[in-house]
């Protein structure tokens, strides 16, 4: 299986195991496989009696045509194995009548990311022997606080590669800080940058492309790699929970063979509901796939009017994970229903003039599949305290985002299809906000508000987050922004 950019401009055809080391193509577009593989209903029914390790080696074989299966099923293993994701990687939930939960916070950071960064490094590591690269890949990470997070625990020891994370000192919540701070591993380093997140952020990028610290690096065996969510390996990846949760479905007696059941994911950069996509498009029976956002609604507008316009307010909302006004991995939605000739175009229209309008025949393609709800403040606390306290389910802030644009479809549409909504973190990420929507009053300290929505909900706190503030500090240095790469030169001469 060969890989194109989005954009066709750059005429690169490269394998899987490349494009899992170099990311981005060199136009400034997304690798895409160059066909959909298959998935028949007699695999899907041999999949309901497989491990979801065995689930997801099976469907990352289709796409990743360079490693062997029992490379991918050796790593899909310890991926998501019972220590990192106790008691199974998704598990599907009933959160009321017609609306399943597919809860893919399991893992070691409490959050969706972890589905993919638990596997992606060993993808990489593989990829680094498999393309004869002798030298150690040094991700760099600015994060805003979760991406951090699930980064360190997916590269920590693993072969060929160091991480170092930067997060705004200021721009994080205590949780948060401690988690990066507390980070073990032997190959990790966390540095706190005065300045705010896209501080952070423009000064990787500084970095990734200053000639002189590729320079630097190389003589010192070491070459710039990114952990970003438009990485093939992080996206393939989340293809697997939605066949996954099909089987389950399956396997319930929930729903039969051949039955559709719609998807709704709470949704930033575009990444998780385009895994839904591939999906379907690969034959799981979905139909309809609801794009959910929070009060930075762009892409509810979009898939409503076919217009994408990134010129208008940011919003800072208690689903802080889907404030992005630039959904990157709409990109790969647009080459299959556009074109890469199309896609370019819109592109270099997003990038002049910050907007795009799509054409009527694409729009129509994109309207078979999606349609898109959003709810604003007050809806997703509202819906957090209705799912808790008449259904007994307790959502996170951006779980809650989604089930609300779920109700929302199906009052409008009165569709009955089963509902699969993807749960994206942990209500305890996000303690302090739900504690607040359950009318309880704004814990003081971040950390406090664990203890609080465990006495009051009766449920229990997430491994990773248990005893957090016990756990000893290993990194506390804060440098300033002009400063970063001075931190990366003396971290990797250690
Ligand atoms: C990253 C994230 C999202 C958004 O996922 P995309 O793939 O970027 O659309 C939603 N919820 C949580 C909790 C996240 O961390």
């Amino acid at each position: 299986m060969n890989y194109q950019s989005t954009r066709g401009r750059s005429g690169e055809v490269l394998s899987s195991a490349q494009i899992i080391k170099q990311g981005l193509a060199l136009d400034g577009g997304l690798f895409i496989p160059d066909s959909i593989p298959s998935l028949s209903s007699d695999e899907i029914q041999k999949l309901c009696s497989l491990s979801y390790p065995e689930r997801a080696a099976h469907i990352l074989s289709k796409f990743l045509t360079d490693y062997t299966y029992d490379e991918l099923l050796s790593d899909c293993r310890q991926a998501y194995c019972e220590e990192s994701f106790p008691g199974g990687a998704a598990p599907v939930v009933k959160a009321r009548d017609g609306i399943y939960s597919l809860e893919l916070w399991h893992g070691p950071t409490a959050a969706f990311k972890d589905m993919a960064l638990q596997i992606m490094p060993r993808l990489l590591s593989r990829a680094l022997v498999k393309t004869g690269e002798t030298r150690t890949a040094l991700i760099l990470v600015a994060t805003s606080g979760d991406t951090g997070k699930a980064a360190l625990e997916g590269y920590k020891d693993v072969d060929g590669i160091k991480i170092m994370v930067f997060y705004p000192v200021d721009g994080v919540s205590r949780v948060q800080k401690m988690q990066m701070a507390t980070q073990t591993g032997s190959n990790v380093n966390v540095t706190a940058i005065y300045g705010n997140f896209d501080d952070a952020q423009t000064g990787v990028k500084k970095i990734f492309s200053d000639s002189d610290a590729v320079a630097f690096l190389d003589d010192k065996g070491y070459f710039f790699s990114s952990a970003n969510s438009i990485n093939w390996g992080r996206l393939a990846p989340q293809i697997v929970y939605y066949v996954s949760a099909y089987c389950d479905l399956l396997t319930s007696g929930d729903i039969k063979m051949g039955d559709k059941i719609n998807v709704c994911v709470p949704t930033g950069n575009f990444g998780n509901i385009f895994a839904a996509y591939l999906a379907k498009l690969m034959g799981l029976p979905l139909g309809k796939l609801i794009c959910a956002s929070n009060q930075n609604n762009i892409l509810t507008d979009f898939l409503n009017t076919g217009r994408y316009d990134r010129n208008r307010d940011f919003h800072c909302t208690m689903s802080p994970s889907m404030d992005i006004l630039i959904s990157s991995n709409l990109e790969r939605l647009l080459a299959v229903t556009a074109g890469r000739e199309l896609t370019a175009k819109y592109m270099d229209s997003l990038a002049s003039e910050g907007c795009y309008e799509v054409d009527a025949s694409v729009k129509a393609k994109i309207d078979e599949s999606f349609c898109g709800y959003f709810a604003d403040e007050a809806s997703t606390a509202k819906t957090i305290n209705e799912y808790f306290t008449k259904h007994g389910y307790l959502p996170d802030t951006h779980t809650a985002v989604a089930l609300s644009a779920a109700e929302q479809y199906i009052q409008s549409s009165g569709d009955k299809t089963p509902m699969v909504v993807a749960s994206t973190a942990s209500p305890y990420k996000f303690a302090a906000d739900v504690c607040v929507s359950l009318g309880l009053k704004k814990p003081e300290d971040d950390l406090d508000a664990l203890d609080i929505l465990a006495n009051h909900t009766g449920t229990e706190i997430p491994y990773p987050l248990k005893n957090i503030a016990a756990r000893e500090i290993r990194f506390t240095e804060t440098v300033n922004a002009a400063d970063m790469l001075c931190a990366v030169k003396k971290y990797i001469q250690k």
